[in-house]
């Protein structure tokens, strides 16, 4: 399944590590630091990508770290953690591929200091309520065969009530989902853009149909979802197959019991721009009038105004204003699921 497995020693006595040893047999190769094998130089993304290892890691100091500002879904604080680095998907929008030279999987297995943080942020902020978003740096479901990052953060979230917590992602995966009882506090939410533009820049993921599907099957179990709209990318028709999409999602699924729906437009810290367009020099979705806007690339502003005025006016023909969140570029630095 992975080329090699490698361990971290401060990671070998971790729960998770023995799981993972076991279930799958592999001999491990020791590493002092995940760095030595992770940040090497002169890796191919590319081909790494298509055989890629595992590395199993212990993440010291930053492990919640609060979203940029205006981000969230409706609470006062909103924070990220981010347990995997790197994805099985290959989304060709997605920064992971110009932030890392390497495409191997770092699986940071200390869960439990992940849960001591987040239950002192909560403690710290005992007066406002906290989103915790999970999926930042890959998607929060795709490997959960092998992370169990879901089966040992649910019943955590359950025991914190008070706290609202994001699972993002694009798999379908979801049995573990089905066979637990849903919890209010607990949104699955899944990224989605027009089928035409999917099939095309959202390589090995799951189909949007079958997302939709899964998403149906979720809210039948009861599971609050979220719907993340992000990013929004100009294509020819652009606003024939949005209007049309959301026609098609919003026919499929019960609005009543949506959680929330997010809306952003495309953007990329530049240095991440210029190490995918390296990568990727052929690919279309970079020539469209992409501008360097500070720090970001995306559409210039009154382009990407348009383009998200269009669509948060589309989307509201379906979802109340205060389930709705519309980000633009001072909002994210960067974008994936
Ligand atoms: S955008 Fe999300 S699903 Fe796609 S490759 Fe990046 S992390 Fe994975």
């Amino acid at each position: 399944m992975f080329q090699f497995l490698y361990v971290e020693e401060s990671a070998k006595d971790q729960p998770i590590t023995r799981q993972i040893i076991q279930r799958y047999g592999m001999s491990p190769v020791y590493c002092e630091k995940y760095g030595e094998i992770f940040n090497r130089q002169s890796q191919n993304f590319r081909l790494q990508k298509e055989n890629p290892s595992l590395i199993l890691a212990k993440k010291n100091g930053h492990l919640v770290l609060e979203t940029p500002k205006g981000y969230g879904i409706g609470t006062a604080k909103n924070f990220y953690f981010s347990h995997l680095l790197n994805c099985p998907f290959d989304c060709r929008y997605c920064f992971l591929q110009g932030l890392y030279s390497s495409a191997n999987f770092v699986l940071f297995v200390n869960y439990q200091d992940f849960k001591d943080t987040i239950a002192k942020t909560i403690k710290e902020n005992a007066s406002e309520q906290c989103t915790f978003f999970a999926g930042y740096d890959s998607d929060s479901l795709a490997l959960e065969s092998i992370t169990q990052f879901a089966h040992n953060f649910l019943p955590f979230f359950e025991a914190h009530p008070e706290a609202l917590f994001e699972i993002r992602t694009k798999s379908t995966n979801i049995n573990l989902l089905l066979k637990n009882r849903p919890l209010d506090n607990c949104i699955i939410a899944y990224s989605l853009m027009p089928h035409e533009l999917s099939s095309h820049l959202e390589n090995k993921t799951p189909s949007v149909k079958s997302r939709l599907e899964a998403l149906l099957k979720l809210q039948h179990a009861g599971w609050p979802i979220g719907l993340r709209f992000d990013p929004l990318i100009f294509c020819d028709n652009f606003d024939k197959l949005y209007a049309r999409f959301y026609a098609e999602v919003f026919e499929t699924l019960n609005i009543e019991k949506i959680h929330s729906v997010t809306l952003g437009a495309f953007r990329m810290p530049k240095n991440i721009y210029k190490n995918i367009t390296n990568l990727y020099p052929e690919e279309k979705l970079f020539a469209h009038s992409l501008t360097q806007r500070g720090s970001l690339v995306s559409y210039n502003e009154s382009f990407e105004c348009s383009l998200l005025n269009f669509c948060y006016e589309e989307l509201l023909k379906y979802v109340p204003s205060d389930k709705l969140f519309a980000y633009d570029l001072q909002t994210m630095s960067a974008t994936h699921d």
